[in-house]
């Protein structure tokens, strides 16, 4: 089965095409990114193993960067179809799931609809996503297509983790709960962790660590997701390249009095200017950072520090929570990559049993293990795949419906005969 997974952002629509033959075989055939859609800048880069395409192109919507996906998957120097008909399905990343969702879905009317009645809570977002679904009906008309929520996953969350303390008549108004994010990366990696100790997932208490530009931290107790630290909006929680996480919230009215911000302008400051930018003032991108703070920069070494502290901080609060932790996971480009990043967040926990291999640490490539023989708490590296989970949602639920369609065919054809 060939599956198109497109991830659609606010101004971009990342894609996909992974030949599925099961769930342990998946090929990737091409990959891209159609950027800056909407402004003159626009460009497509796709990339086919070795050989990669970058085309300065104009896109004023995801209408028509779907449409230049699908012409450089089907013609041109980097053709991979005869035919677009070769598409069997479609994967959707859809942000926002609500409490409709707790798990990857067909689409159809109904779905399409509460993904709109959801755009509140995250505009740009399910926005972009049902402008992908709306570009897909347009261009693949009858092609099965499967919605997975980055929500999904903290459905399962208690209400005492996802309630906030505010006037309760105020948060069933308006929905005001926390629905957590990064729900698609937590639940990839924490399976392939469980694969990769050989232990069923049910039988851990795990913590898994989402750090790239956006981060968060999820509590995993036997397989369901009990706490996680990204709230009602991706904004909450740990520090991040350019949004501040969890801060006190008299901080927001205090700073939109004194610098006279409307709430967008604050919204802006928080979500744009903060973290590692905001308080490096350089970049939001933790290499330059380490850079910087080699060659004495303070306010570099001070974003490192607060980036650490922030994550050890949610690693304490989630080991209360579990009652214990068995495994903690790294991923993302920070958690995947940055050795020095990851010696900052466990030093000092040796005392609680968690204790680093700084040989292991130092290691680069894959799935590995970082701690050491003598660690209470395994920790481990698995680098995020979300397309991957995507791909593996949709080959499962269009598989599933085309084996009851073909069970009910079988049905009739058997009524028919005995009559
Ligand atoms: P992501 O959002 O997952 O793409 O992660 C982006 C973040 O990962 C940026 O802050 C990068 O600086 C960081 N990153 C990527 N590679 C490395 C690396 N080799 N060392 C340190 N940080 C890295």
């Amino acid at each position: 089965m060939k599956v198109l997974v497109l991830n659609a952002g606010s101004s971009s629509l990342k894609y996909r095409l992974i030949d599925v033959t099961d769930i342990e075989n998946m090929k990737l055939m091409a990959k891209g990114i159609c950027d800056r859609v909407g402004s003159e800048a626009s460009q497509h880069v796709c990339s086919i193993d070795e050989n990669e395409l970058r085309i300065s192109i104009p896109m004023e919507n995801h209408d028509e960067a779907m449409q230049v996906v699908l012409d450089t998957l089907s013609s041109g120097p980097l053709k991979v179809l005869d035919s677009l008909d070769e598409i069997d399905a479609v994967g959707h990343r859809v942000v926002q799931g609500g409490k409709y969702f707790s798990h990857s879905v067909i689409i159809d009317d109904d779905v399409i609809k509460k993904i709109a009645e959801l755009s509140e809570l995250a505009p740009l977002h399910n926005k972009a996503a049902l402008s992908g679904i709306h570009a897909c009906q347009k261009h693949m008309p009858g092609v099965p297509m499967v919605a997975a929520f980055d929500t999904a996953f903290f459905q399962t969350l208690l209400p005492k983790a996802y309630m906030y303390p505010l006037p309760y008549d105020l948060c069933k108004k308006y929905n005001i709960r926390k629905y957590g994010a990064h729900g698609i990366s937590h639940r990839y990696i924490a399976e392939r962790a469980a694969e990769f100790l050989g232990k069923p997932l049910q039988d851990l208490k795990m913590i898994t660590c989402h750090l790239g530009n956006g981060c968060s931290v999820t509590a995993i107790d036997h397989g369901q997701a009990v706490d996680t630290s990204m709230g009602m909006t991706p904004l909450d929680g740990l520090m991040m390249g350019t949004r501040c996480g969890s801060i006190d919230p008299a901080i927001v009215t205090f700073l939109e009095e004194h610098e006279h911000l409307s709430p967008e302008e604050m919204d802006d400051l928080m979500n744009k200017k903060s973290g590692i930018l905001g308080v490096t003032g350089i970049s939001n991108d933790l290499r330059s950072i380490g850079d910087a703070a080699d060659q004495g920069d303070a306010r570099s070494q001070l974003a490192y520090e607060m980036y650490a502290y922030s994550v050890k901080r949610y690693i304490g609060q989630y080991i209360a929570v579990l009652g214990g932790v068995d495994v903690i996971v790294l991923a993302a480009g920070v958690g995947e990559n940055s050795k020095r990043m990851r010696r900052l967040i466990f030093e000092g926990l040796e005392t609680i049993g968690i204790i680093i291999d700084e040989k292991r640490n130092n290691a680069t490539q894959g799935e590995r293990e970082i701690s050491s023989d003598d660690s209470n708490v395994r920790v481990l590296i698995i680098p995020t795949d979300e397309e991957f989970m995507i791909a593996r949602d949709t080959y499962e639920l269009v598989e599933e419906r085309e084996e009851q369609k073909a069970h009910a065919h079988e049905e009739e054809v058997s009524s028919v005969h005995n009559k």
